[in-house]
């Protein structure tokens, strides 16, 4: 698997049996290379799991021929790539995940979609599925609340009320919030993924995919290449160099994190270090395969970038970035 993903997609790899081993990633494309995956394949690799990060695409031609002549299936994550209902995935894949959780570009306040490119596997899904217990009604509506409280906290003084109450509490914000949005938060994760979808969530999914609006994702296109472009070079840029980049979020990694999310706070930015991506462990008996990975995790912040931020803002921004990024060099 692509060394950094969501926890969950290692925990469903390992409940199938199967032994997750991360694939060093590329710190510019967030690409695995041919050479990481030499490193972590061996001759029981069944699968690969390439994630699509950040909301940058990775080319597969290369990692496609590599897997055809290994025997190894290609699953590929799309959770974090949605662009609309014309990009269904990468031909030559087994599967196309994507998501319609809570933070990502089109929210369906959960769900999501899985393109299978083989009849029988789709069978058989398809099966398993049917026997599945249906999401109730009450228990989607329960989550389109949550996210409908999550989308107030974004006024000021919600979120300064609730940074005030959890600091008073001797609790972290940014765990919190992080625990808030995901997908299937506590025990039990497993049942809870075993499930259909109701028919609101299905009619929501379907909307969010038939309506995309490709005028919001435009606008963040063109906001995060203009923060790439004014950035200087001391500023150490991840993913940047992916194709087709829409910068569902924009990481940097910094050699100061949290001076730099200070330092972005006092200027009334709300970066942060995030919470949600992890680094697959390798198991005990083999040698890391991600230690770029594993190195860089620390030190990556994200840069909060939205359709909704003007240009100065941006570029003010960019400038706080570079100031705090050249100083120790
Ligand atoms: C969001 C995400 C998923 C799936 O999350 P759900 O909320 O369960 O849909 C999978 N992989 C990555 C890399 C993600 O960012």
């Amino acid at each position: 698997m692509s060394a950094m993903t969501i926890p969950d997609m290692a925990r469903i790899v390992r409940h199938h049996g199967y032994v997750p081993i991360p694939v060093d990633l590329d710190i510019d494309t967030a690409a695995p290379t041919i050479d990481f995956l030499e490193r972590a394949t061996t001759t029981a690799t069944r699968g690969l799991i390439v994630a699509h990060l950040f909301g940058g695409r990775i080319p597969l031609d290369d990692i496609l021929s590599f897997a055809n002549r290994r025997g190894i299936d290609v699953l590929e994550d799309c959770a974090q790539a949605f662009i609309g209902p014309n990009w269904p995935g990468t031909e030559g894949c087994l599967a196309s995940f994507f998501s319609f959780g809570t933070i990502k570009t089109a929210t369906a306040c959960g769900g999501g979609v899985v393109i299978l490119r083989d009849q029988q596997l789709f069978d058989d899904i398809k099966t398993a599925q049917d026997s599945w217990p249906v999401q109730t009604r009450a228990h989607f509506f329960q989550r389109v609340l949550k996210v409908v409280l999550l989308k107030l906290l974004g006024y000021r003084l919600p979120f300064s009320l609730l940074r005030f109450v959890l600091r008073v509490i001797g609790r972290d914000l940014d765990a919190t919030l992080n625990n808030s949005v995901r997908g299937f938060p506590g025990d039990h994760f497993i049942q809870q993924i075993t499930q259909s979808p109701s028919g609101p969530l299905t009619h929501l999914v379907a909307r969010r995919i038939s309506r995309f609006d490709s005028c919001q994702l435009s606008r963040r296109k063109a906001l995060g290449s203009r923060l790439a472009g004014r950035t200087s070079d001391h500023v150490k840029l991840v993913g940047h160099k992916a194709t087709g980049h829409t910068f569902w979020v924009f990481p940097v990694a910094s050699h100061d994190p949290d001076r730099l999310i200070t330092r972005l706070r006092q200027s009334g930015y709300d970066a942060t270090q995030g919470r949600s991506m992890e680094i697959v462990t390798s198991p005990e008996q083999r040698i890391d395969t991600a230690p770029e990975m594993r190195a860089l995790l620390p030190q990556v912040v994200y840069l909060p970038l939205y359709p909704a931020m003007t240009e100065t803002a941006i570029d003010r921004m960019a400038e706080v970035v570079n100031e705090v990024e050249s100083s120790g060099h």
